[in-house]
C-alpha cells in the first residue's frame, strides 16, 4: 500500500482534487490487484507500484502551468515522489479505467488501462479539470499478459511528441512530466526472440479526459447499456457542457461534435505529417484529443503509403493516407456502440457524412493555406494539388521542408529548380523530374498571382511548422537518455516549443533526415513493444 502524506511545499500542496470520475461512476468493488474481466463497472481502484531510484528527466513548462505549478514545484523531491508513483497525496483516488476496443479491423474486447493510473483530477485556478494520469506505473486488473510497465524509450517519445503536437497547435494529450524509475524493464523490441532489459520511465500525462472510444464499446458489447448510458450523461455532462445537459436528445449532437472534433484533428494530422501508427478505437479520444504515442512518426519523404508501425507494414491499415478514412472508421464503431441508447440510426449516419464533408471542406481550407492561396478553388486546385502530391513522392521530397521552404517561392523564370526546393530531395532528380518541377513552379505561380493570402509568407510560415519531431531527432535523444544524458531531450523540447519560429541556432533540427536513419529501428520503423 502507497503512503499517504498530507504536506507538500508551494503550489503542489495546494493542488485543488475534485474527482468526479470516481465519485460519479460505478466502480469494481473487487479491490485486489489482479488481473481479471471486469463488468458492471467504469474502473477499478489501484495504487500505482513503487520504484527504486526516481530521477526527474524532464517536465514541460507549460504542461505545469495548467496545474498551476512552477517549474521550481516541479524540481522538489515531492513532486518526483508524486509523480513517479511512490506516494499518493490526500484527496488522490489512483484507478485505471476499463475500456475495449477494435484492434486493427477485429473487436479485441477488453482492454483498459493496462499501464496507465489515474492518479487524480485537478481542477486549476481558471476552474480548468485535469486528470493526472501515469503512464508506466505498475499493473492493473487491465494489464493482461503485460507489466504495466514503460520503457524511457517509449517515454521519451510519448513525452516530447504530446508537447510538439500542444506547439503546433494540434488537440492532444499534454505531458507534465518524463521520470526514470531506476527500474529495469525486460523488453523483446522486435518480438524476435532476444528480449533486453532497457531503463523503466514513467510520464505523467494531462488531459480534461482520457476516454476513449473503446469506454463505450465496451458496454454495448456486453449489453450493459444502462452503464454505457451513465458513461454518455457524464461524458456530456462533464466535459461537453455546451449541450446544457443529458438525455437522449442531446445524444445525437453530441455524436456529431465527436465527429467534428476527430474531422478537425485529422486535418491537422494531415497538415504536418503526423502518422499516428495504431489509430485503433481504444487510442481514439472522445474529445478529438491525439492520444496514445505509441510507434507513431512523421513523414519525411512524403509518401501517402508510409506506416511508421512494424505491425502494420503488410496491411498499410494506418498509414499517412489511410488516416482520415480510419478516423470515419472508428466513428462508425462510436456509432455502432451508441446505437442502443438512441435507437434511430438515421441521425447517427447523418452525422458520420458529415464528417466527410467536414474533413474535405477542413482539408481544402488548410492545403489552400499550406501554399499560400487565399481560398480552395474546387475544380481548379485538384487537380494542382494532386500532381504535387505525386511529384513530391516520385522526387522523393521532404514534406516538412518542401512547404516550409515554399514560402520563400519568387516567381521565375528559372535556369534550375530553385535551391530552397532542392533542399527538400532525398535523391537527385532526374531530368524529367526537374521539368515536372519546374512545370508544376510555373503553374503555382500563376496560381499564386491570381489569388495568393495577403500575407502570404507569414500565413505560410505559420501553418507550415519548421520544427517537428523528425523520427531520428527522437531517437538520438533516446540513445543519450539510455545511457543518462538527458540533455537532447532538453534541447529538442526548447526547439520543439517555438516549432513555426525560423530559430536560426537550431537549423541542424530542420534538415533532412540522414542516409544513416533511413533504415535504423526507431528512426523509420517502429515496433508497438514499448
Ligand atoms: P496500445 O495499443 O499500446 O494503446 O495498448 C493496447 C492495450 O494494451 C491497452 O489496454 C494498454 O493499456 C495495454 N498495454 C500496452 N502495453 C502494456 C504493458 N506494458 N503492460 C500492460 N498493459 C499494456
Ligand atoms: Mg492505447
Amino acid at each position: 500500500m502507497t503512503a499517504h502524506i498530507p504536506i507538500y511545499p508551494g503550489t503542489l500542496g495546494r493542488l485543488r482534487f475534485d474527482n468526479r470520475f470516481v465519485r460519479e461512476l460505478p466502480a469494481d468493488p473487487l479491490l485486489e490487484n489482479t488481473r481479471r474481466q471486469v463488468r458492471g463497472a467504469c474502473y477499478s481502484l489501484v495504487s500505482p507500484t513503487k520504484v527504486p531510484a526516481p530521477v526527474l528527466v524532464i517536465s514541460s513548462p507549460e504542461a505545469a502551468a495548467l496545474l498551476d505549478l512552477s517549474e521550481e514545484d516541479c524540481s522538489s523531491p515531492a513532486f518526483l515522489e508524486v509523480f513517479a508513483g511512490n506516494r499518493i497525496m490526500s484527496g488522490m483516488q489512483p484507478f485505471a479505467m476499463c475500456y475495449g476496443g477494435h484492434q486493427f479491423g477485429s473487436w479485441a474486447g477488453q482492454l483498459g488501462d493496462g499501464r496507465a493510473i489515474n492518479l487524480a483530477e485537478v481542477v486549476n485556478s481558471r476552474g480548468e479539470r485535469w486528470v493526472l494520469q501515469l503512464k508506466g506505473a505498475g499493473p492493473t486488473p487491465y494489464s493482461r499478459t503485460a507489466d504495466g510497465l514503460a520503457v524511457m524509450r517509449s517515454s521519451v517519445r510519448e513525452f516530447l511528441c504530446s508537447e510538439a503536437m500542444f506547439h503546433l497547435g494540434i488537440p492532444t494529450t499534454r505531458a507534465l512530466s518524463l521520470i526514470a524509475t531506476g527500474d529495469a524493464v525486460e523488453r523483446d523490441m522486435f518480438y524476435d526472440g532476444h528480449p533486453k532489459d532497457e531503463p523503466g520511465a514513467i510520464v505523467c500525462r494531462l488531459s480534461p479526459s482520457f476516454i476513449r472510444f473503446g469506454n463505450f464499446e465496451i458496454f454495448a458489447s456486453r449489453g450493459e447499456t444502462r452503464l454505457l448510458q451513465q458513461l454518455v450523461d457524464y461524458t456530456i455532462r462533464t466535459d461537453f457542457p455546451q449541450f446544457g445537459g443529458h438525455g437522449p436528445e442531446v445524444f445525437c449532437p453530441w455524436f456529431a461534435e465527436v465527429c467534428r472534433r476527430t474531422a478537425e484533428l485529422m486535418v491537422h494530422w494531415m497538415r504536418v505529417g503526423f502518422v499516428h501508427g495504431v489509430m485503433n478505437t481504444d487510442n481514439m479520444s472522445i474529445l478529438g484529443l491525439t492520444i496514445d504515442y505509441g510507434p507513431y512518426g512523421w513523414l519525411e519523404n512524403f509518401d501517402p503509403g508510409w506506416t511508421p508501425n512494424t505491425t502494420d507494414a503488410s496491411g498499410r491499415r494506418y498509414c499517412f493516407g489511410n488516416q482520415p478514412h480510419i478516423a470515419q472508421w472508428n466513428l462508425l464503431q462510436l456509432a455502432n456502440a451508441l446505437y442502443p441508447i438512441i435507437g434511430a440510426d438515421g441521425p447517427l449516419q447523418d452525422a458520420l457524412r458529415q464528417y466527410g464533408q467536414i474533413f474535405q471542406q477542413g482539408w481544402q481550407a488548410m492545403i489552400a493555406e499550406k501554399l499560400g492561396f487565399a481560398a480552395f478553388e474546387a475544380g481548379v486546385d485538384d487537380e494542382l494539388v494532386s500532381e504535387l502530391f505525386a511529384m513530391l513522392q516520385a522526387l522523393e521530397m521532404d514534406m516538412t521542408i518542401f512547404f516550409r521552404n515554399l514560402s520563400g517561392f519568387e516567381s521565375g523564370p528559372w535556369e534550375e529548380i530553385p535551391s530552397f526546393l532542392m533542399d527538400a530531395c532525398y535523391s537527385p532528380p532526374s531530368a524529367e523530374s526537374r521539368s515536372r518541377l519546374m512545370a508544376w513552379l510555373v503553374r503555382y505561380g500563376e496560381r499564386l498571382r491570381r489569388n495568393a493570402l495577403p500575407d502570404r509568407r507569414e500565413r505560410m510560415n505559420r501553418t507550415n511548422p519548421k520544427y517537428v519531431l523528425r523520427n531520428y531527432l527522437a531517437q538520438l535523444a533516446i540513445d543519450k537518455a539510455e545511457q543518462g544524458d538527458y540533455s537532447q531531450i532538453r534541447e529538442l523540447l526548447e526547439v520543439l516549443r517555438r516549432p513555426y519560429d525560423e530559430q536560426p541556432e537550431a537549423e541542424r533540427y530542420a534538415g533532412r533526415r540522414p542516409d544513416w536513419a533511413r533504415s535504423r529501428a526507431g528512426c523509420s520503423m517502429l515496433s508497438c513493444s514499448s
